[in-house]
């Protein structure tokens, strides 16, 4: 069990999943003058909201390196404007046009999967991971390998491998600080109490565009349909498996790695309005709550400035105009993609492993108009079984393995994808 991972302590914090006799050793730690960061991802869209902050908060801050997948312009845009030392594509093929948009400026470019796992590796204290997907898991590793603060937004690390994940940034005393606003309200909800007193956590949900709609209407969304999400603004993955709730079941499973919670200690409820992010249950019934708008500034900003705290710009929460705070049980008839996480977390092993990987295909293929809505599930569902018999969802012995699986299980959705195309639609 990971129980001794997310290492938040000092005198600022309750550890989260740290023993108290740990805790009670941990020394108070000194907030730094000047933080140095790394932002991987930085041209997303948790990158655009890190970004945002550093620069109005340029006192604080010292950008060390920026990276992004492809897109070399605007990466040099963003290493300009934040004074970066380093980018980084990831893409080979973008080198020259970040060699040329950067000229000039002294800031030296790097291409290619190796070169991004370097500048994860380069003198920064804080380093964001938010490139989207698997894709992250190597070069956030090796941060935590150097016993980084680590910012977690990349929440497929601990979907992956969550338990390898966690048990190497306790192993190395790394840093780990939730990002997802959900887990990022747990966090700071577990400050109210001991962790030993706590009896479940909650983590909501809006409900996605199609929370009202029937399982007819569900099963002909369209990719414009379900990317118009009615409260957060996010990247397009992100975006689809908040349509289809797989993302809260990617969620539950983060919250298992990150808390060292058992499956039946986390729950999720539909909140519409997503103005309470995640609440903590402690044993004598009190339930303990963070709220704020939905701006992703919020969460980023407590990490960014953890333990202390900076503005984060985001409109202040009027609960006068929110007027009305509604919760319901999450439906998973229409949202079986929830149910499936679910399954795969008490499963264990590699099988939320498959299930990410299987998701990410089929989020692919929906986003292409390969697929319909609900052969997102079905092509899961169908990968989970099909590496099943195939005995692939045994546990992981290390990270090599993690990669094996998930090269696997895509393999394997690519290969169900014909069937599925014509099953669901
Ligand atoms: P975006 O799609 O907006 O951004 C993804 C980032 O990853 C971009 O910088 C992109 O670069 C980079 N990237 C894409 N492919 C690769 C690759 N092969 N190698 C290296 N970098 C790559 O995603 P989000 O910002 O929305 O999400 C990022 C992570 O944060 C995800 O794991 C998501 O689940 C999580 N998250 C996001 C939230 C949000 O509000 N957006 C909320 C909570 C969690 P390029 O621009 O060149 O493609």
């Amino acid at each position: 069990m990971p129980r001794h991972a997310a290492c938040c302590y000092g005198e600022y914090m309750t550890p989260v999943g740290l023993s108290t006799s740990r805790a009670a050793r941990a020394q108070p730690v000194a907030p730094p003058q000047e933080r140095s960061i790394t932002i991987l991802g930085a041209t997303g869209s948790i990158g655009a909201s890190t970004v945002d902050l550093i620069r109005r908060h340029r006192d604080r801050y010292r950008v060390e390196a920026v990276s992004a997948g492809r897109n070399a312009v605007k990466l040099a845009e963003i290493a300009r404007a934040v004074g970066a030392r380093h980018a980084v594509v990831a893409d080979h093929t973008a080198y020259q046009e970040l060699k040329s948009a950067l000229s000039g400026s002294g800031i030296e470019a790097a291409a290619g999967e190796t070169a991004l796992s370097e500048a994860a590796v380069r003198p920064a204290d804080w380093v964001m991971a938010a490139i989207a997907g698997a894709v992250g898991l190597k070069p956030t590793m090796a941060a935590i390998e150097r016993g980084a603060t680590v910012a977690l937004a990349n929440k497929e690390c601990l979907v992956c491998a969550g338990s390898l994940f966690m048990r190497r940034a306790a192993a190395v005393g790394a840093t780990v600080l939730p990002v997802d606003s959900e887990h990022n309200a747990i966090f700071q909800a577990l400050t109210a109490g001991r962790r030993e007193d706590v009896a479940r956590v909650i983590l909501t949900a809006s409900g996605g565009p199609f929370r009202t709609w029937t399982a007819e209407q569900i099963a002909k969304a369209t990719p414009e349909q379900a990317l118009r999400h009615p409260n957060w603004s996010m990247g397009p993955k992100v975006t689809i498996d908040s349509a289809s709730l797989m993302n809260k079941g990617l969620e539950l499973i983060e919250a298992h790695h990150l808390f060292a919670l058992k499956p039946d200690e986390i729950d999720v409820l539909v909140h519409p309005q997503s103005v309470v992010h995640g609440l903590v249950e402690y044993r004598d019934g009190s339930l303990l709550a963070q709220l704020g708008s939905p701006d992703m500034r919020i969460p980023i900003a407590h990490c960014l400035a953890w333990p202390e705290r900076i503005d984060s710009a985001a409109a202040r929460l009027d609960l006068a105009k929110v007027s009305k705070l509604e919760f319901e049980e999450p439906d998973l008839v229409r949202f079986p993609a929830l149910a499936l996480a679910k399954q795969a977390m008490a499963r264990g092993g590699a099988a939320t492993t498959v299930l990410n990987a299987a998701d990410e295909v089929a989020v692919a293929e929906f986003l292409a108009g390969r697929i319909p809505f609900m052969g997102i599930p079905a092509l899961v569902e169908a990968t989970l079984a099909a590496a099943d018999k195939r005995g692939l969802l045994a546990d992981l012995p290390d990270l090599d393995a993690a990669f094996a699986v998930d090269h696997t299980a895509r393999s394997l959705a690519r290969d169900l994808l014909p069937e599925i195309a014509v099953k669901s639609s």
